[in-house]
């Protein structure tokens, strides 16, 4: 038995598993994939707080995991099969574990543009993931499709490697920080192609173009690239929890700042939860406000 399980080992899950371990919590953190989440695969973290020229993605999960295996957390690689929220209780695809309080930091995954043959090219020409995958596109040409931080923070990440890159948004107007866009309209050799969907991926055994409808006019027009990387946003993973706490229409878990979710004793952070702001930062500041409320939660009920 463990006083604390945390399902998954993003920027919240590690900050939790930090402040839970530290405060004397026999903490147990399970991931299915890696340490970091979405943060280990971002190439340059310029917006957080104590790193003043930034840091990789890799090297920020790399150093939290050491911190709270510092303070005594277990860190499993073992894929969650099943939930079962009421009895605080979790199988993986090795084990069952269960704990007093449940922190919920499964985060969210890329959302998919839904086009033929997507899955089929993943890893021959679409990615969902610029830094993992840029290097392939060296003096290639590649398009980026969305117009929140992460496009533009790939677009820009790109231009480095990439011969040309095109930004395709759906609107005229972006979503992603202004500083990203400015940094973005800099570079030569970044064109933007605005008010256009992606329509059909082009190619037979690997992606060679992308087909894009002008919303305005409903003209179809192809664009030649080898790479396409799709940055339009993210899905929370919260497929295995459905019928066992409320969720949002979009699939969050319905927690507020306290991260309390409608279960005693069953906390959500980071990414996974309702919020205004998904960030790093924002994320880390849930895990340590979760173990605070976990603590007022065993006082009251063990
Ligand atoms: P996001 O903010 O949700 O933006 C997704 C973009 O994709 C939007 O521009 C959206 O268009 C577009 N889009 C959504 N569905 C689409 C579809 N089916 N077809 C075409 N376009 C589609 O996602 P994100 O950029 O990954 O960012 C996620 C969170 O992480 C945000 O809170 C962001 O601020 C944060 N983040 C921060 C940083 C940083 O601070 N350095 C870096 C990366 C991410 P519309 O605008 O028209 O809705």
């Amino acid at each position: 038995m463990y006083d604390i399980i945390i399902a998954g080992a993003g920027p919240a899950g590690l900050s939790a598993a930090i402040y839970a371990s530290r405060a004397g919590y026999k903490t147990l953190v399970l991931e299915s994939e890696f340490v970091g989440g979405q943060i280990a695969r971002t190439h340059n973290m310029e917006n957080y707080l104590g790193f003043e020229n930034g840091i990789s993605g890799a090297d920020f999960a790399e150093a939290s995991r050491k911190q709270a295996q510092r303070f005594g957390a277990e860190i499993c690689t073992e894929g969650i099969t099943e939930f079962d929220l009421k009895n605080k209780t979790i199988k993986t695809s090795k084990n069952q574990y269960q704990a007093k309080a449940i922190i919920l930091a499964m985060g969210a995954k890329p959302r998919k543009l839904g086009l033929e043959k997507e899955n089929e090219f993943e890893g021959a020409g679409i990615s969902y993931c610029a830094t993992c995958d840029g290097a392939f596109f060296k003096k290639r040409d590649v398009v980026v499709i969305g117009g929140g931080d992460t496009a533009l923070e790939d677009a820009v990440y790109l231009s480095a490697i990439a011969n040309k890159v095109y930004v395709v948004h759906r609107r005229d107007e972006f979503r992603a920080a202004e500083i990203l866009v400015e940094r973005a309209r800099k570079r030569g050799n970044i064109e933007f192609i605005l008010n256009a969907t992606p329509e059909k991926l082009l190619g037979d055994f690997g992606l060679e173009g992308v087909t894009l409808k002008n919303k305005l006019t409903g003209e179809l027009f192809d664009v030649k690239a080898d790479g396409c990387f799709v940055a339009i946003g993210n899905i929370p993973q919260t497929q295995l929890l459905r019928e066992q706490v409320s969720l949002d229409e979009n699939g969050y878990i319905i927690a507020g700042e306290d991260t309390k979710t409608n279960i005693d004793g069953i906390f959500a952070v980071g990414d996974i939860r309702t919020k205004h702001v998904r960030q790093v930062i924002t994320a880390a500041a849930d895990g340590a406000v979760a173990v605070q409320y976990i603590t007022e939660y065993l006082r009251l009920t063990l």
